[in-house]
């Protein structure tokens, strides 16, 4: 009985010993914070064969749950900024994961932020936190294209490599970037390209930027805007952002909408023109309507690639309007937002849009 008490005070001792010893060494591990918004990633379904589900559904405290594995390489803590698919991200939300992330950098509170998102306007957040969060930590967002309770689910995978991503030294000082299906993307490139494949993301003008596999993260190039990045957009929680809507183009499109926003009022439009941001005789017209009544109007591309040039098919000097660069519409409408919070001036704008 004695030695059965011995052995059993033995192995007690034994492991409390390996409990400190992980715990020290846990302590030394990178800092994570993943801010979680929804999206398909915490998406629940009745069945895994049925496509059918919710996104949105499974706190981040389980989807962390789901890769045990994790917490090997880091000290990760969840906090659920909102439960929302990606389709309902609105700016109010947008504020508070910004105003967040920028009070975890500020206070130290971890040294690398992971976003769970939703795929559908994933984009549009990277490139929102990219103009406001002006910390070189690491943000790295993720999402899945399959929820959590399908078949083959591909967000467990995701997170895991976005929380390998977020964490490994070459991360930082890259700006927000996306990971997602191995590959990693600059948050101002990057665009959904598939509405159900899980290869959902590539950035159509530069490509991945990196790699991520198997715990493994490799880069092979830098986004120029990052390696010379501009004075950073400060954001508060007084800031009120403009308004600003996109227009699409299309054949024969009438002007009605143009005319529609005016009569709203809205402090500038972006339009989604064809080509090299163009559009017809109708939009020309109601676009000198908008700019007479001192909406900014800005022209960027339906067209997946490419950059729209000043002055080829449209005088913007004397139509008074400024062009994307290469930003998409959905990107160009953040940026303006953005911008207007600082100038109104067509010029300054434009040159906000040349180095941002
Ligand atoms: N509609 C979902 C969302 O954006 C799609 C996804 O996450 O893949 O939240």
């Amino acid at each position: 009985m004695k030695k059965l008490l011995s052995i059993l005070l033995l192995l007690s001792w034994g492991l409390q010993m390996q409990s400190q010893a992980q715990s020290q060494d846990q302590s030394k591990l990178p800092r994570v914070i993943i801010l979680a918004t929804g999206g398909t990633i915490a998406g629940a379904g009745a069945s895994a064969d049925r496509a059918g589900y919710t996104a949105g559904k499974i706190p981040i405290d389980d989807l962390i749950g789901t890769i045990p594995s994790v917490k090997k390489i880091a000290n990760i803590s969840g906090e659920q900024i909102a439960s929302v698919g990606s389709q309902d991200m609105t700016i109010e939300i947008w504020k508070k994961l910004a105003m967040r992330a920028n009070e975890i950098f500020a206070k130290n509170e971890a040294d690398a932020i992971v976003v769970t998102h939703g795929t559908d306007t994933q984009e549009e957040t990277a490139y929102f936190l990219d103009l406001v969060v002006p910390s070189d930590k690491p943000v790295v967002l993720t999402g899945s294209m399959r929820p959590a309770t399908a078949i083959s689910a591909d967000g467990p995978k995701n997170l895991y490599d976005a929380i390998t991503v977020a964490i490994n030294p070459e991360t930082k000082g890259r700006g927000v970037l996306v990971s997602f299906n191995e590959g990693i993307f600059d948050g101002r490139e990057v665009m959904k390209m598939s509405t159900t494949k899980t290869n959902a993301f590539d950035s159509p003008n530069t490509g991945a930027i990196g790699q991520a596999y198997d715990g493994r993260v490799e880069y092979y190039s830098s986004a120029v805007r990052e390696v010379n990045p501009p004075k950073p957009i400060v954001l508060t929680a007084d800031t009120k952002l403009p308004r600003v809507d996109i227009v699409y183009m299309y054949a024969d499109a009438p002007a009605d909408q143009i005319d529609f926003l005016i009569s709203k009022k809205v402090d500038g439009i972006v339009i989604a023109g064809v080509g090299n941001g163009n559009f017809n005789k109708a939009y020309l017209e109601a676009v000198k309507r908008a700019v007479k009544a001192g909406i900014v109007v800005c022209r960027a591309s339906r067209a997946p690639s490419g950059r729209v040039v000043l002055y080829d098919e449209i005088n913007d000097d004397e139509l008074g309007t400024i062009v994307s660069d290469d930003l998409t519409p959905q990107k160009a409408r953040i940026l303006l937002m953005l911008a207007l919070t600082r100038t109104k001036d067509r010029k300054q704008l434009q040159e906000i849009f040349f180095t941002y």
